[in-house]
């Protein structure tokens, strides 16, 4: 059994996604796959989900949709410009690209646009200055040379797009989801809590538990960051499109911030994007990207993720394999949260005994901390102290186990409802047992609840295997 605590998130495309591949990937630490809908059909995205619930229904699927996103139409003729050219940007869905106009698939671009923006096409790979405006068109120069391609992003740092927060593709998917019981719909270019709100009363009209991550990706989503973790299950800092929204200096401090936010109101947060960059091409990772995980980790975060790396990479395995060993070495060197604000935690007396636990079990060495969980809750409490000694989440909830393939140092599995606290505690124990995953000398951490599933915790129990059996 791996014993990584961070989660992974793994990118997985229709090309690459058969049971034998995805297998290897569940069995060297992925822990999420997540499905990119921008660049999928309905058909392809239900192939994948249909391959990874063959191999485990403790993997959880995560659909990311593609959000108020503008791109470059499609064209005959890539368009190649250098430094100083003339370029034409015509707001035109549809409409194929020609000569040196480019057709966006955004109607309002000249409106909204004014005069001195900055166009940054292909993940900013090209930069335009908007120089003048005419009735259809933005006159723009070229910042740098390169070729514009069809289908390709287009971000206007500080403009506030007023393109609608939910495409038609993705209200198809949010159906979808529903329809399928997806765990998670990572929602792009999350501006405010009203983005999140969109989809939540698609879900609460089906009464779905499907949960949203906000995907946190230019300026107005780092502003509103408060009211956005306040309304979603999770946050993902989706550096691609944030690096390029706003100065990529600031990438660091914004991913920080956002993580110890998370933490603070005990909600997972995903670091995302060029974690493993160049082993999309090369067997090995970059000093850099190895301390990029690193730093990821050493901040707290509850899940890194790969993208391309494992939806088109030359190595996915490779690039999953090298998560996994980092993020192993770095987690036996890092320090536990001593203490976090309560805040917003359910019940204060669960708070307390939170605390005490993950204490007990670093200061005491104890093999794991075990606890039951009807919702979560107590789990993700416990997994925010980020301590080094894993949680073992007995569930009652099959969909909860997969929920917790978000959250740090938590490893869930299914339990069928015990009545009471004493059996629960036998239950488990003896499970753990049987499978091989203690000796009857180790220490447990036990906490759990008296007065009912949906009440909290109410007691620690601390002592060795043999002793909780017996007592
Ligand atoms: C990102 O921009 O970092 C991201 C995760 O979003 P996408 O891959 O959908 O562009």
């Amino acid at each position: 059994m791996i014993k990584k605590k961070t989660k992974i998130v793994a990118t997985i495309s229709d090309r690459n996604c058969s049971v034998p591949f995805l297998t290897d990937l569940y069995k060297a630490g992925m822990n999420v796959a997540r499905l990119n809908t921008a660049h999928q059909t309905t058909e392809d995205s239900l192939m994948i989900i249909n391959n990874i619930r063959q191999i485990s229904d403790k993997i959880a699927i995560l659909i990311d949709t593609k959000g108020p996103e503008i791109r470059t139409n499609n064209t005959d003729n890539a368009l190649e410009v250098n430094t100083g050219d003339v370029v034409y940007i015509k707001g035109a869905p549809g409409t194929r690209s020609y000569d040196n106009v480019v057709c966006l698939s955004y109607e309002g671009v000249v409106s909204d646009v004014p005069t001195g923006s900055r166009l940054l096409i292909d993940d900013g790979d090209i930069g335009l200055l908007v120089k003048s405006k005419e009735k259809d068109y933005l006159v723009c120069e070229a910042l740098n040379q390169g070729i514009i391609r069809g289908r390709k992003s287009v971000n206007i740092p500080g403009i506030e797009v007023k393109l609608p927060s939910l495409t038609s593709k993705d209200r198809e998917y949010v159906h979808l989801a529903v329809d399928e019981d997806i765990d998670f719909i990572a929602h792009s270019f999350v501006r405010n809590k009203n983005d999140v709100l969109q989809i939540q009363d698609i879900l609460d009209e089906h009464n779905s538990r499907v949960k949203i991550i906000a995907k946190i990706e230019n300026q107005s989503g780092v502003d509103n960051i408060d009211e956005i973790i306040d309304h979603t299950y999770g946050i993902m800092v989706a550096r691609g499109d944030l690096a390029i929204e706003i100065p990529y200096e600031r990438i660091p401090g914004v991913q920080k911030m956002i993580t110890d936010k998370c933490i603070e109101k005990r909600k997972p947060v995903i670091i995302a994007t060029q974690m493993l960059h160049s082993m999309i091409n090369n067997p090995r990772p970059t000093r850099a990207e190895v301390s990029d995980i690193a730093n990821a980790i050493f901040s707290n975060t509850d899940a890194i993720m790969l993208s391309g790396e494992t939806a088109y990479g030359n190595y996915p395995l490779e690039s999953l394999q090298t998560m996994t060993t980092v993020a192993c070495e770095v987690e036996k060197t890092k320090e536990p949260i001593h203490d976090i604000p309560v805040g917003i935690i359910h019940n204060e007396i669960s708070s307390f005994l939170i605390k005490a636990a993950v204490r007990g079990a670093v200061d005491l060495s104890a093999k794991a901390i075990l606890a039951d969980s009807m919702s979560g809750r107590t789990i993700r409490s416990l997994s925010a102290y980020r301590g080094n000694r894993m949680i073992w989440a007995k569930c009652y909830d099959r969909r909860v186990v997969r929920e917790l393939a978000l959250s740090y140092g938590v490893n869930a599995n299914y339990m069928d409802p015990t009545e009471t606290s004493h059996e629960f505690v036998l239950n488990a124990v003896e499970s753990l047992l049987k499978d091989g995953a203690v000796l009857s000398d180790d220490l447990l951490v036990v906490i759990a609840g008296n007065f009912g599933h949906n009440t909290g915790a109410s007691y620690i129990e601390i002592g060795t295997v043999k002793n909780l059996l017996n007592k």
